[in-house]
């Protein structure tokens, strides 16, 4: 069954894991706008070097080249059956125009990661990823695990540009749950548990909307 899946939550919340996990499980591509734009900065075009200043900052991209860029990428072939968003919508303004893109198809299914404000900063400022592949780094790693790349720490993990990106997420992206959670695609899950665990959940809280194994 095509699923069209959004992950919400804070930065920190195990979106992109989870996001990659339920997309490599299901076949369908993870879709993340944070990793598009990490790649357009190595890549050094003109969208990485207007953007870089601004991640760099902890601030949000314009919607409307975030919009422009998800259009682009969701009208692809290998997004036909299915998807899963992370990172996108981050705005009410997002989230309106997704919803017309995606208009007169399989609902969408939003799930909201929860996680207590004071995990996320810890979890942020210790995190790594791969340098080569952008592949979130399991704790105690030394190397990826996917491509054997070099771990790094992400441009903006650090404790200052984190404490902004809370507070840009509880300002611009929170209020996107009051957007969604009136519809029956809503779901929510507890992302303060194992990996393992929160995988569990969000495939019993996708299959609850759409059906099927969870
Ligand atoms: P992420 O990897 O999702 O944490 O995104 C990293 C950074 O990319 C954010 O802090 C923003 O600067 C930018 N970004 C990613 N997605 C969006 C979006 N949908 N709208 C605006 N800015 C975004």
């Amino acid at each position: 069954m095509a699923v069209r899946l959004v992950m919400l939550g804070a930065p920190g919340a195990g979106k992109g894991t989870q996001a990659e996990r339920f997309a490599r499980n299901r076949g369908v591509p993870k879709i993340s706008t944070g990793d598009i734009l990490r790649e357009a900065v190595q890549e050094g075009s003109e969208l990485g070097r207007t953007s870089k200043a601004i991640m760099d900052a902890g601030q949000l991209i314009g919607d409307d080249i975030m919009i422009a860029i998800v259009k682009e990428r969701l009208s692809r072939a290998d997004a036909a059956n299915g998807f899963v968003l992370d990172g996108f919508p981050r705005t009410v303004t997002q989230a309106v125009a997704l919803d017309a893109m995606v208009k007169g198809g399989a609902p969408l299914v939003v799930v909201n990661v929860e996680v207590p404000e004071t995990a996320l900063v810890e979890r942020l400022t210790t995190r790594r990823i791969c340098a080569n592949c952008g592949w979130i780094a399991v704790p105690g790693l030394t190397a990826c695990a996917r491509c054997g790349g070099p771990l790094v720490q992400r441009r903006d993990d650090n404790v200052e540009v984190v404490k902004e990106r809370l507070r840009v997420y509880d300002r611009d992206t929170q209020p996107l749950v009051e957007f969604y959670e009136s519809r029956p695609t809503f779901r929510s899950v507890d992302g303060d548990q194992t990996p393992d665990a929160v995988a569990a959940d969000l495939a019993a809280a996708v299959a609850s909307v759409v059906g099927g194994h969870a």
